[in-house]
């Protein structure tokens, strides 16, 4: 069972200001949908593709083409929902949400701003071992992408890439229950980690995939509880929106400048003006972008090229079955094992990496076979910057390490010299143990016979150990050195021991 203790929401308190402020950070994640083919056409969604190669007429809004809503995207959505433990709505619309840019052709975004096709649900948020807090959504709602604009390919012209107009966006909003930077950004992990489990976002933020546009405000202890009990934005201070960020480091990053930015104007006796803001990550700080539009800006109506969308519980209900095991179920299973905090998170943190655990921990002991796979296979993995799907030991092979040190044919010192020849020829551990001749010698004569050779050679350090019992530990190195690390430690300590006379 995963044990944690609920805290509430501990403030980030920021230093240095004349009084105490509060942060308050509510976050809206773009999270673009796993699908090989576009929200309402059939143009491929391929990364990296020849600029304007994946455009259906739909894409480049050619006269009297009309979307088709791709059932794919709509069950990535709900599939993403249930896995937020969130409410499903089985009717949702579509709106155009109207503005002008280079990169989008069609002139509007087809949107949900009125009826989203996910409601209400929560992301449990991990701060550290036991301790968790529980991140509200507000809402899930499906939308196109915009294409890209690019300026710097030439000195005269600016150039326009289709290729991602109209690929599926989720955008998942939290409620501004988020209380500082760190909280912020172990809120887009965790998000991040339960997608890719779902499978419905890769989660790739390099690529764009996953971005968040964070919304910070400062305020005034107490007023935050305000608002908890009320439901009311009003008690909070105004935010800033922080655009387009796609990085953990540099959400962090803002919202420690943009919170101090704000106590400063506050506290000079000036006001936030609600806005949209860029971060520079060259200069470190964000700077005004545009005054913040409100929804009417957009004029937003009904998409009247698409019909509202009405789903099934049925086939919701098919969907929620097929779910697969979750972070937090797959990491109280582990625990459960008898891992620890810090064993489970880590190996859950990637669904490969823990898939690969079970394999090695099933039918041996878990523990073992967990230090197994952090500390030898993670750290050797980790030295030449390789994933566990390019591990050149299997997790059969690896299992049959832990069967070696268990049944105690070698010694775990000798294990790791077995890891590593396997690590590096990729051949078979007992196929190493028997060719390399690394088999413990559990024979007690033959460790018998070099323990009196150490006593024989170093009369001296005999008798130094009869009067200080604690250099007993240099006989059983000596003895450990002379049988090439093959002697079984523990039958050699008891064999100095007696033999001593300790
Ligand atoms: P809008 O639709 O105008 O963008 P919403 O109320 O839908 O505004 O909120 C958008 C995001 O801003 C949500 O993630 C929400 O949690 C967050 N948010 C709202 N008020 C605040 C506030 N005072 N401080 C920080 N974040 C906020
Ligand atoms: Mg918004």
């Amino acid at each position: 069972m995963l044990d944690l203790t609920y805290e509430a929401p501990k403030p980030k308190i920021i230093q240095g200001a004349q009084s105490d402020w509060e942060l308050v950070i509510g976050l809206e994640v773009h999270a673009q949908v796993s699908s090989k083919a576009k929200l309402f056409s059939g143009a491929s969604t391929e990364f990296g593709a020849e600029p304007n190669s994946n455009v259906a007429f739909v894409d480049a809004a050619m006269p009297g083409m009309l979307p088709v809503i791709n059932e794919f995207c709509v069950e990535q959505a709900v599939r993403t929902g249930l896995g937020l433990k969130a409410e499903i709505n089985l009717k949702s619309a579509f709106d155009r949400k109207n503005y002008f840019y280079p990169d989008l052709p069609q002139g509007y975004q087809i949107s949900q701003l009125y009826h989203p096709i996910v409601g209400e649900g929560e992301v449990l948020v991990e701060m550290g071992p036991g301790v968790a807090r529980t991140v509200r959504i507000e809402r899930i709602h499906l939308e196109q992408d915009a294409g890209k604009s690019i300026h710097d390919m030439d000195p005269h012209m600016s150039f326009v890439d289709l290729n991602r107009t109209g690929v599926a966006l989720m955008e998942i909003v939290s409620r501004p229950d988020i209380r500082g930077p760190e909280e912020a950004a172990a809120y887009v992990v965790k998000l991040r980690q339960i997608l890719r489990y779902l499978g419905t976002c890769d989660g790739n933020m390099q690529y764009g995939n996953l971005r968040a546009d964070v919304n910070v405000s400062v305020c005034k202890p107490g007023a935050y509880e305000r608002y908890q009990q009320t439901g009311d934005h009003a008690h909070l201070g105004t935010r800033c929106e922080i655009k387009n960020m796609n990085s953990m480091r540099f959400i962090q990053a803002a919202i420690d400048y943009e919170a101090r930015r704000q106590i400063a104007l506050l506290e000079g006796g000036g006001t936030v003006d609600q806005e949209t803001r860029l971060y520079d990550p060259d200069k470190g700080e964000t700077r005004s972008m545009r005054s913040k539009e409100e929804a009417h800006d957009y004029r937003y109506f009904p998409c009247p090229d698409l019909l509202p969308l009405e789903i099934e519980q049925a086939w919701v209900d098919g969907i929620a079955e097929r779910l697969p095991e979750l972070p937090d179920a797959l990491k109280a299973r582990l625990m459960d094992m008898g891992l620890t905090d810090y064993d489970a998170s880590v190996l859950t943190a990637e669904k490969e990496n823990a898939d690969y655990f079970e394999e090695v921990a099933k039918g041996r002991d878990a523990k073992l076979a967990a230090n197994w796979v952090i500390n030898e296979l993670f750290g050797r993995l980790k030295k030449e910057d390789h994933s566990i799907g390019e591990s050149p030991v299997s997790a059969a092979q690896l299992g049959r390490i832990v069967d070696l040190i268990s049944s105690d044919t070698i010694s775990g010192k000798i294990a790791k010299e077995v890891f590593e020849i396997a690590y590096t020829s990729g051949r078979d551990p007992e196929e190493i143990v028997e060719t390399e001749g690394l088999k413990q010698v559990t024979d007690t004569g033959a460790i018998e016979a070099a323990v009196d050779q150490v006593i024989a050679d170093n009369p001296a350090q005999v008798e130094k150990a009869k009067q200080n019992p604690k250099l007993a530990g240099w006989f059983v190195g000596q003895v450990m050195k002379a049988t090439g690390g093959k002697a079984n430690p523990k039958s050699v300590n008891q064999i100095v021991s007696r033999k001593l006379g300790l």
